[in-house]
């Protein structure tokens, strides 16, 4: 069940489901797309309608950030988990391996990827990774081309938001054997280990943003718009709801 969050509208799935949910698009019949907002991103489909367009327009949306869980809490619409992009693209790793399905990763500097395969591969022993390019392209037109060569049937989207998400909005249609694709924004930097996740107990207390903010305190001006959102999410509720909700 779809939740509307703010005008972004959730799947209301614990991680269990939602890998089953990315299971089900694998058996579909056209490039099924996964979104995975945090609450920055949220924030930002607030104030950007054509943003947030693209994202409903998604097969599956899992909230990425304790952000998104705690405003569907004060908009009395609790959502069962939050479910991490890199901890779902995780867990479908091993359905591609225990499938054959093959993975395509696409994005972030030049040989991240290459180090996330050979990290993915150790997760899930048997994982057919057919090919991998950075993120870091001018024309398209070659990207989608190879991909296509690759008989790639699940596709990581790793370019940061928007920029994944248009890409995947407007390749959709040219991709001819992908039935899995996932927005993931950094994680193939966290598969390759180059930038590190927080240590499991700041996980727990879902203080991630915290360990974020404290290794790359640059991202303060974007990490903002964490509180801002909490806030609309507040205000919302006092109003008894928001222009985006329906
Ligand atoms: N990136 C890319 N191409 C670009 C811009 C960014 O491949 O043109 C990559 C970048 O190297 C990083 C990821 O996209 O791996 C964005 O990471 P970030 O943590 O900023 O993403 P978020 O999930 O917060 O949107």
């Amino acid at each position: 069940m779809k939740w509307n969050i703010l005008g972004l509208r959730f799947d209301n799935l614990n991680m269990e489901e939602a890998v089953a949910a990315g299971e089900q698009l694998l058996d579909g019949d056209h490039p099924g797309v996964v979104v995975t907002p945090n609450a920055e991103i949220a924030y930002e489909a607030c104030r950007d309608s054509a943003f947030r367009e693209l994202l409903n327009s998604a097969d599956l949306m899992l909230p990425d950030g304790s952000g998104v869980v705690l405003a569907a809490k004060i908009l009395k619409k609790p959502l069962k988990s939050k479910v991490a992009g890199i901890d779902f693209a995780t867990n479908m790793l091993s359905v591609f391996a225990r499938r054959g399905t093959k993975l395509y990763l696409l994005g972030s500097k030049p040989g991240i990827a290459e180090a996330a395969a050979e990290k993915m591969k150790q997760k899930a022993p048997g994982l057919q990774i057919c090919g991998t390019a950075d993120g870091y392209f001018k024309d398209e037109a070659p990207v989608i081309e190879a991909i296509n060569a690759s008989g790639a049937e699940a596709l990581f989207v790793c370019l940061g938001a928007p920029k994944q998400e248009k890409f995947m909005a407007a390749h959709a249609g040219e991709l001819k054997t992908v039935r899995l694709m996932a927005g993931l924004g950094g994680s193939l930097d966290g598969f390759a280990g180059t930038v590190k996740r927080a240590p499991k107990w700041m996980i727990r207390l879902q203080l991630e943003w915290l360990y974020r903010l404290i290794k790359e305190p640059r991202r303060i001006g974007r990490m903002m718009r964490l509180p801002k959102y909490v806030i609309l999410a507040w205000k919302a509720r006092i109003k008894g709801g928001s222009k985006w909700e329906s």
